[in-house]
């Protein structure tokens, strides 16, 4: 499925983030940058240890990233150039803050890729695998967020991709940019 919004192409898929050919994957990490299961082990083993290398400066400096924002580093063996990296919350029941900060995560992550000039770029469904946050909701929020900010800064990317590893998942993105258009159609 695609769609232009405000001048990016947002494009949702099923595959692989570390084999996307964009110039930034963003991570799903955890607030220690110290990589782990999923996303984050996937994109280290593919990227090399550049990237954890970078990650443990970035901990050195500012120790670590904290819950709903991101930051940057390269991507070593990756196609992609960069890697941001965004720690998404851990689902605890849905009444701690978790929709606001899953949404700040998307949110930090396009900002910091804007800012840094950064054209295409793809994300994999944040915070639903180790961290339990359930799909159709956090695919809302991704879709409805993404929607929001694409909006907001016309022609920011070419290209915006979610890569969303498996059938369901897709099918649970798809229904929420469905559900976002119908309320506020793309240009
Ligand atoms: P979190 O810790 O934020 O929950 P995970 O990496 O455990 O992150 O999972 C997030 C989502 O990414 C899940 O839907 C999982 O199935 C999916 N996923 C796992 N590996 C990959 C991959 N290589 N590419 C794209 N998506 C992936």
């Amino acid at each position: 499925m695609e769609v232009n919004i405000a001048g990016t192409l947002l494009k949702l898929l099923q595959g692989n983030i570390v084999e996307q050919d964009v110039e930034a994957i963003v991570n799903a990490a955890n607030t220690g940058l110290w990589g782990g299961s999923g996303v984050d082990g996937a994109i280290h083993s593919a990227g090399g240890p550049a990237i954890a290398a970078e990650c443990r400066r970035i901990r050195e400096e500012q120790g670590g990233c904290p819950v709903g924002r991101a930051v940057i580093t390269s991507g070593g063996f990756l196609k992609a150039r960069y890697v941001i990296h965004t720690v998404g919350p851990i689902w605890h029941g849905g009444r701690q803050g978790e929709d606001e900060l899953l949404a700040s995560a998307y949110r930090s992550s396009l900002q910091l890729a804007k800012d840094r000039g950064i054209k295409s770029l793809a994300f994999p469904s944040i915070s639903t695998g180790a961290y339990r946050f359930p799909v159709e909701r956090a695919a809302g929020i991704a879709m409805a967020t993404t929607k929001d900010f694409l909006a907001a800064h016309p022609a920011a990317f070419k290209e915006v991709r979610f890569v969303l590893f498996t059938p369901a998942v897709l099918a649970a993105f798809e229904q929420a940019l469905g559900k976002v258009l119908e309320s506020a159609p793309a240009s």
